[in-house]
């Protein structure tokens, strides 16, 4: 399949950012994308009603649990509460849940070229 340019020029945008991302933290979480948390979408519409009523939903990432999602360092029993009960910044990185930049990796750009009509299959 082709893409557009401005999404060739963001898929190549992104191949920096995260090459970059991984050379500064080559132990990141790959699972959660040194988010700490993984994102997925359940139906919360009542059993049996047929209706498709989709909530956003968070759960923490299992993968990296105990560790820091972008440094990995490992977390000793206090730090690890503090960690999560305080939200407390990572003691080795700085990791603080997302709220500064660079806290989380790159995400891929979204591909719509599929939408384009200026791209024939
Ligand atoms: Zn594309
Ligand atoms: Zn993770
Ligand atoms: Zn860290």
């Amino acid at each position: 399949m082709k893409h557009l340019e401005d999404c060739v020029a963001r898929t190549k945008k992104y191949e920096m950012a995260i090459a970059e991302f991984e050379e500064r933290w080559p132990d990141y979480c790959r699972d959660c994308g040194a988010i700490g948390a993984v994102h997925y979408t359940e139906n919360m519409s009542p059993h049996g009603s047929g209706r498709y009523w989709p909530m956003e939903m968070q759960d923490v990432c299992e993968s990296c649990l105990g560790s820091c999602p972008r440094c990995a360092h490992e977390f000793g029993e206090d730090e690890h509460m503090a960690f999560v009960e305080e939200m407390m910044d990572c003691p080795k990185c700085g990791w603080q849940w997302g709220e500064n930049q660079g806290d989380e990796a790159p995400y891929p750009p979204v591909c719509l070229c599929y939408l384009s009509r200026d791209i024939r299959m």
